[in-house]
């Protein structure tokens, strides 16, 4: 196999060719590509080259294509080093508020060029949002953002470039959603006992995928009825511990969720370190260990819900435990987010990034 550069390409992009002979495999090629100077993430692979070639010499494989040529022909492949990557984000399918393909416009439209959808608990939208993904351009990479309980604390794990058909994964958040359904239900029952009847149904009316049933979904039904001023409102007085609709349930543990995205070929990230008020700096270096030792990877540094103060600390924390830093808006929709897809801050120089591990 041979291979080169084309240059004259815009700012962070490169656009490469392969020459290939004879039978050659997908990982091959990637192979080649991937080893190329300046070629750090590869994207597009598959669009270009069925767009390159008759189908009837692509055998689709379990981990990808086959090549089965005859003589000599160019393979086009684009690796990119993405300038605005953002790995976290929410579409319908969980508790945000646009269907995974108005995400995947939307992230295009901001400039985003390597992108994850991570929705709560489900992998759903992801074969949609890659489809829009490839259309617009934009790389795109497998997410989902899983719930889980460490020490009594409720911690989000983000999972990023696992493979979506893996049983133990897939089986996984099979369990979870099931759990969810339990807890609204019950939710629903302890808000009727303080007189307000009725919130379980109108919650999922605002739920468009009735498996992954969430506060959030409770809150905003809340909202439309005047109970509240807004949604933080709700979950300050009726949603969080102590609070008469707020319900316990068994979450996933950090095994579980570490676990199943590792199992899957996938890297595990702590979501949002800043906002669980519930741990100390003691508790939060303990549990930054625990998820180490289980095969954890990287954490979250530039994100929606962090300060310029957040992203200091974390950073000296992904320093000291030699995670890789993940960069996400954590956007749920135009009007419910902290930031827009895209619109972040640069992670800190000297911190690896995350998709340097998904290739
Ligand atoms: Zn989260
Ligand atoms: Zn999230």
């Amino acid at each position: 196999m041979e291979c080169g550069h084309y240059s004259g390409m815009g700012a962070g992009r490169q656009l490469a060719w392969v020459l290939a002979v004879g039978k050659v495999g997908f990982s091959a090629i990637r192979k080649t590509c991937l080893a190329l100077p300046g070629a750090q993430h590869f994207i597009k692979i598959n669009a270009q080259i069925t767009q390159c070639y008759p189908q009837n010499m692509l055998r689709r494989t379990k981990r990808g294509f086959s090549f089965m040529l005859n003589s000599r022909f160019a393979l086009y492949c684009l690796p990119v080093t993405p300038t605005n990557f953002d790995f976290h984000c929410h579409s319908s399918v969980s508790d945000g508020l646009l269907s995974p393909s108005e995400v995947a416009r939307r992230a295009a439209a901001n400039g985003v060029d390597l992108w994850a959808l991570t929705d709560h608990d489900d992998l759903g939208g992801l074969a949609v949002a890659r489809a829009e993904a490839e259309e617009a351009g934009m790389g795109f990479v497998n997410g989902v953002e899983i719930s889980i309980e460490w020490n009594k604390a409720p911690i989000h794990i983000v999972g990023l470039g696992f493979d979506a058909t893996h049983p133990a994964l897939v089986s996984g958040l099979d369990d979870l959603r099931q759990g969810r359904v339990e807890r609204a239900r019950r939710m629903g029952e302890a808000l009727a006992a303080i007189g307000i009847p009725g919130v379980y149904e109108g919650a999922l009316t605002y739920a468009a995928n009735p498996s992954l049933i969430s506060r959030a979904h409770f809150a905003r039904y809340l909202v439309s009825i005047g109970i509240a001023k807004d949604v933080s409102g709700v979950f300050q007085h009726y949603l969080t511990p102590g609070k008469p609709g707020y319900v316990d349930h068994r979450w996933a543990t950090l095994p579980d969720a570490v676990g199943w995205i590792s199992a899957a070929g996938g890297v595990a990230v702590v979501a949002h370190p800043a906002r669980y008020k519930l741990l100390s700096n003691g508790d939060m270096r303990r549990f930054l260990g625990d998820f180490k030792d289980l095969g954890g990877r990287a954490i979250e540094i530039v994100c929606g819900s962090h300060s310029p103060d957040h992203v200091l600390h974390y950073a000296r924390l992904a320093r000291h435990f030699a995670f890789h830093a993940s960069r996400g808006s954590d956007f749920h929709g135009p009007e419910e987010s902290y930031v827009d897809l895209g619109r972040l801050p640069q992670l800190p120089e000297d911190l690896k990034p995350v998709w340097r591990l998904i290739a």
